[in-house]
């Protein structure tokens, strides 16, 4: 566990005197701090001749081949320090390195270079940089893309132009920069902070990370964040208002750069700090007690997770599995769509990270707002007819007009279930035949496995079905008697009975699932699945608001599961709690007909 480095509040460092300037960025690893600037400059490279002057092609090829070489071997040695880093730093850089390792063997990068040498008998840093710069041209974004695939394009044109700067210092012997003359406890400040660069930060003696370039789902932007350094990543014209040894403050939550401080900034910049520290000091603390309530009652909390990455931040938190992984950043970009071992390891990495506990997996959720971009990409139409693609062919349903997308991922979830215990949950259901239709499947799935020689466990793992929709909820008894196990899915329930559009008013008084609808719709979903003696778990956005667990709870739920995040704040009101105040707050909640004074009643109750 890397120890984060602070500097206590009222520390010695004194306002520069000079006039206060804010710049603003993207704030992406949180966390206040107060340092002196360190600026790390990269040597520039010489200028590059096209044509060797008295080498021949042949030596061309040589110091290419050479420079690769060298290039493989410090990823390697840059491999080697991985384990020093947190899990989820190790797993980002891990899959960054190995897609450095490719392009540098055989790739069309390297075959094009080649080619380059031998053929326009150019230098072997004018080929590098020549066919370097059409492939990032072709992997970035391009004119008309769509707004979601723009990053994923920018980070494989990103990927190509490291690759190409790691040769170029190798061939020119321009050296990379070090961080290790950083004084201890500095803001490290840096036009641009590469994800290889980021593998290589101490976090135990840099305090902080600003730079120039960067964006909020970089590789850079995430190792930050799972070494817990506090970072602020591209605030325009950085460098030209900072020099080495001035005083910055860096918010890296508001993504605010403070240079030269005034006394007053550097007091309330301390306040935050302290804020912070009794914060984290409140959460590991809180992270060791049980989920239970003041009446004894064990209370599950378990965290909904959308990328691998979160991982780490489930595990400081105390979460005691996943009630709810999302797979569709499985399918975000990639094409074609990731085939069975492709998704087994990302599972079986997830599943053997969670080291016994529950993984809940749903099956991939397109359809609705979600992924409507790639399916047209996929020629998957059965959309272009559809006025309202949240009422139509979404979910399971999505999954069980195209088999084989569904087949995929339940043979790669199956062998995952023997690398630790798998649930398998199964999207926007609404009525009984889905849920048989693709136990079916699931079993014939099993059957295939079994076949090709795959060991499987002896039980199948269970497959739970979401209530998402009302006819879900009110069917609720015949859908328990085919599932395994029920995720109540408030964010859609709440959708579909109150005929509001999540996307279009979440957060608008319209949307509430404190509505008696939704509330009778969900007690009458527990109260089948407790009848049937199957597990039932809260995973909509409700189970993460502390107001509403009480009354969750007073209607028989035990399990939530909510975003990492806000785990600390809803153990903390779990654990004030007694059975019999919750179930006196559920009694009164039920007979309410009015929203708002079901809300009242409600935040009186937490008041
Ligand atoms: C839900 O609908 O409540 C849910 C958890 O699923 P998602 O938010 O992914 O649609
Ligand atoms: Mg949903």
């Amino acid at each position: 566990m890397i120890k984060r480095l602070r500097r206590p509040a009222g520390s010695t460092l004194l306002p520069d005197g000079l006039p206060m300037i804010s710049l603003q960025g993207l704030g992406i690893s949180p966390g206040v701090v107060i340092a002196r600037a360190s600026l790390a400059h990269e040597r520039p490279l010489p200028h590059i001749e096209p044509t060797p002057t008295q080498r021949t092609v042949e030596a061309e090829r040589e110091r290419l081949d050479q420079a690769i070489t060298l290039t493989l071997k410090q990823l390697r040695k840059l491999r080697s320090k991985l384990d020093a880093l947190p899990e989820e730093g190790r797993i980002e850089i891990d899959a960054l390195l190995s897609v450095y390792e490719r392009m540098l063997s055989h790739s069309r990068l390297v075959r094009a270079a080649h080619r380059r040498l031998t053929e326009d008998g150019l230098t072997a840093e004018s080929a590098v940089q020549l066919e370097s710069d059409v492939l990032a041209a072709q992997a970035g974004p391009q004119p008309g893309m769509p707004e979601e695939e723009i990053e994923g394009a920018r980070r494989r044109e990103g990927e190509f132009r490291e690759v190409a700067r790691r040769l170029l210092r190798n061939l020119t012997g321009v050296s990379f920069r070090a961080f290790s003359d950083i004084p201890g406890g500095s803001a490290l400040l840096a036009e641009q902070i590469r994800p290889a660069d980021a593998a290589v930060i101490d976090p135990n003696r840099i305090a902080a990370v600003v730079s120039e370039g960067g964006g909020v789902t970089d590789h850079t932007a995430i190792m930050l964040r799972a070494l817990n350094v506090p970072a602020v990543l591209a605030v325009p014209d950085l460098l030209t208002h900072v020099s080495d040894g001035s005083l910055v403050i860096v918010d890296g939550s508001t993504g605010r750069v403070t240079v030269h401080p005034d006394s007053a900034t550097l007091a309330s910049a301390r306040e935050a700090m302290a804020e912070e520290a009794r914060e984290r000091k409140g959460i590991g603390r809180l992270r060791r007690l049980p989920s239970r309530l003041l009446s004894g009652e064990d209370i599950e909390l378990l965290a909904n997770v959308e990328i691998p990455n979160e991982l780490p931040l489930l595990h400081r938190n105390g979460a005691t599995g996943i009630g709810l992984l999302r797979t569709e950043f499985l399918f975000d970009e990639s094409a074609p769509l990731p085939d069975e071992d492709g998704q087994y390891a990302v599972y079986a990495r997830i599943v053997t990270e969670m080291a016994g506990m529950n993984t809940t997996i749903r099956v991939l959720d397109w359809g609705g707002e979600k992924g409507l971009a790639r399916l047209r990409q996929l020629g998957i139409d059965d959309h272009q007819e559809e006025e309202n693609p949240a009422l139509g062919v979404r979910g399971l349903r999505l999954l069980l007009r195209h088999p084989e997308i569904l087949e995929t991922q339940l043979c790669a979830l199956l062998r995952a279930s023997l690398d630790g215990p798998v649930r398998i949950l199964l999207p926007m259901v609404s009525s009984v035949n889905e849920v048989i239709a693709t136990r079916q499947i699931f079993e014939r799935c099993a059957r295939r496995l079994r076949r090709r020689g795959v060991r499987l466990p002896a039980e199948l793992p269970p497959l739970g079905v979401m209530i998402e929709t009302p006819a879900a909820a009110l069917t609720a008894g015949a859908l328990v008697m085919q599932a395994d196990f029920l995720a109540l899915g408030t964010n859609d329930l709440t959708m579909y009975t109150l005929a509001v559009d999540r996307a279009a008013s979440m957060g608008s008084a319209l949307y509430t699932t404190l509505h008696p609808a939704v509330l009778r719709l969900l007690r009458f979903s527990v109260d089948e699945g407790l009848r049937a003696r199957r597990s039932v778990c809260v995973c909509g956005e409700i189970a993460a608001d502390p107001h509403a667990v009480p009354l969750l709870i007073g209607m028989g739920l035990r399990s939530f599961s909510m975003s990492a995040a806000s785990l600390p704040q809803v153990k903390r009101m779990v654990r004030s709690l007694t059975i019999e105040a919750c179930d006196d707050l559920y009694r009164r909640a039920i007979l309410t007909e009015d929203p708002v004074q079901l809300h009242e009643m409600v935040s009186q109750f937490a008041a």
